[in-house]
């Protein structure tokens, strides 16, 4: 077979043409539930400047500190691949003004992100991502809203009974005073955490409940709970989120510990959980970033939306089989060849899939591959066939084979097929 020269990047992976209906198959799913929602898409850029991400997700979190594809281009200009999806629409939300054409905006994207990190099963440095965000809208209605959205998708591609992990970062004094008491509880404990938790402690407690680290990880037992301190407005919006949710039929649990990855979240955060056969996978999550459109020049908006993993969606999902061939055209001789291409071109306008051996073999070879394709119907344009202006049809599936008229045989084939 040869040997490549070149291998794919690590932990990047083609999508190849056997395996990308089923990709097609999830973002139409997913396209068509958040119509529904009436978000509309928006394509953005996959490089942006590397401060973006700096100054959207943070300095000091993983994401920026350690996996990001940032290089600088030869005019000089430090860019970056992005690593998510957020930044980037916030950056164009300000950037075009739209707050300024419509007091609320829904929006949603489809496409890869990268960051270098470990590869493993459900972690890649290319992934893609499926996301939405509002903008313009307080908590808590949208923020369920969206919820309940993406559990529609999940139920639509067949992943349903999809549990909800919430928190509340708490609003600004809260969030900050939460902040002190990660900071003291992991700070008389620090000759046991990470050095990266060290330099936590004073740049950003929050991420102390995020390491993984096992070490550091144990200590989260017992860290202070974000509810403890909740005040009543914030303890009310969870309330009403929660019962959003029930009322949707979402199961939803409080996980008083769950900070995200990133660093512009601001109050209600969730992740999404599925049950697969390898155990629970986190497919999704998301919540509230109100003061990032501002960081980032805009006028305060609050705003919100979460992002799917895709490759982890579908490692859920059996696997299915490519779309079959509806007819196919046997061409036993350069004679038939002309007849094969307008039955072809008739077949493909009339919305048939359809297809012939470019090989041009033995009748035998042909039929194998007509097999291999899974056609339904296989038309024979045979010497006697081509004289009488007839074709003879093949029914696959059923077995059997009648002689139509030339013209007449797609029109037979579309019956049969019931279309
Ligand atoms: P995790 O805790 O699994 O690292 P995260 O908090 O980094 O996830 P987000 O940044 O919120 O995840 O991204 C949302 C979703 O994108 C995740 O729930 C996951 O399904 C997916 N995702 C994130 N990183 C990767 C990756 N490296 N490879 C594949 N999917 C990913
Ligand atoms: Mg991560």
């Amino acid at each position: 077979m040869g040997k490549p020269v070149y291998q794919k990047v690590r932990g990047m992976h083609d999508i190849l043409p056997d395996a990308s209906h089923r990709w097609e198959a999830v973002e139409a799913a997913y396209r068509e539930v958040v119509g529904l929602y009436n978000y509309r898409e928006i394509r953005n850029p996959l490089l942006e400047d590397t401060g973006l991400f700096q100054r959207s997700i943070g300095d000091d979190t993983d994401i920026v500190g350690k996996e990001m594809y940032s290089f600088t281009d030869a005019g000089g200009d430090e860019l970056t691949l992005r690593p998510e999806g957020t930044a980037g629409v916030v950056r164009a939300y300000v950037e075009h003004s739209i707050a300024a054409v419509e007091a609320v905006t829904k929006c949603y994207y489809i496409g890869p992100m990268f960051r270098r990190e470990r590869p493993q099963k459900g972690r890649y440095r290319q992934f893609h991502q499926a996301g939405a965000e509002i903008f313009g809208a307080p908590p808590p209605v949208v923020d369920a809203e969206q919820v309940v959205m993406l559990a529609e998708f999940l139920d639509r591609i067949g992943l349903g009974g999809a549990v909800v992990l919430f928190n509340h970062l708490g609003s600004g004094e809260t969030r900050r005073r939460y902040r002190q008491l990660l900071s003291e509880h992991y700070g008389a404990r620090r000759s046991e955490l990470c050095t990266d938790c060290v330099r936590r402690l004073e740049t950003n407690p929050l991420r102390l409940l995020d390491c993984k680290v096992e070490s550091c990880a144990k200590m989260k037992g017992d860290a202070p709970k974000m509810r403890e301190i909740l005040d009543g407005a914030d303890l009310s919006l969870l309330e009403r989120f929660r019962s959003l949710l029930h009322a949707a039929g979402v199961e939803a649990r409080e996980d008083d510990r769950l900070v995200r990855g990133l660093d512009y979240y601001t109050g209600i955060v969730y992740e999404v959980e599925v049950e697969a056969e390898r155990g629970s996978v986190v497919v999704a999550g998301g919540g509230r970033y109100d003061d990032l459109v501002a960081g980032l020049g805009g006028s305060e908006t609050p705003a919100a939306g979460f992002a799917i993993g895709l490759e982890r969606v579908l490692d859920c999902l059996p696997e299915s089989p490519p779309a079959s061939v509806d007819l196919f055209v046997l061409v036993p001789s350069p004679e038939a060849e002309a007849t094969a291409a307008s039955l072809l071109l008739e077949a493909r306008r009339a919305g048939l899939r359809a297809d012939l051996d470019p090989r041009a073999g033995s009748m035998k070879a042909q039929m194998k591959r007509a097999n291999k394709l899974g056609s339904a119907y296989v038309l024979i344009l045979g010497q006697k066939e081509l004289e009488a202006g007839t074709v003879a049809v093949k029914d696959m599936r059923e077995g059997g084979q009648v002689d139509v008229d030339v013209a007449a045989a797609v029109k037979h084939v579309l019956e049969r097929l019931g279309r």
